[in-house]
């Protein structure tokens, strides 16, 4: 975590002119931009992460991403597909999040790639909870 010699400044930027003069002591994992202790978090995991909007949304899809996952598969473990208070068998694999789930609980996404100047449809299938992060 290399800050540069002087030339860094804490991100913040208060009504927009007048920007944070603390000393920043990281830098950002998702952004990129130092902070100083006000604006920033250490993490256990010792990630380092800013208090932007747009980081801070970040870290808690990450976070509740880690708590769905978690919950889910301990639904597997007892045989059960992995959406909260469904109890139907497991049918499949979820490609995102990699929990079991029953049929009506996995729909099929694409993605476009292209392979020798042909555009090609990459099929998979993803639960409830990570369809979201899919357009198709
Ligand atoms: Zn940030
Ligand atoms: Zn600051
Ligand atoms: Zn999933
Ligand atoms: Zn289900």
């Amino acid at each position: 975590m290399g800050l540069g010699p002087g030339r860094q400044a804490c991100w913040y930027v208060r009504y927009r002119i007048l920007r944070c003069r603390n000393t920043p002591v990281a830098v950002c994992v998702y952004c990129g931009r130092p902070f100083c202790r006000d604006h920033g978090r250490f993490l256990p995991n010792e990630a380092t992460v800013c208090t932007h909007p747009a980081c801070v949304r970040r870290l808690t899809e990450i976070e509740e991403f880690k708590v769905y996952k978690a919950a889910a598969q301990d639904r597997n473990l007892t045989g059960a597909c992995g959406h909260a208070s469904c109890s139907a068998p497991v049918w499949g694999q979820c490609s995102r999040c990699r929990n079991l789930f029953c049929e009506d609980h996995l729909s099929e996404v694409y993605e476009v790639y292209y392979q020798l100047g042909r555009r090609h449809r990459r099929y998979f299938s993803v639960c409830p909870y990570c369809r979201r992060f899919y357009k198709t």
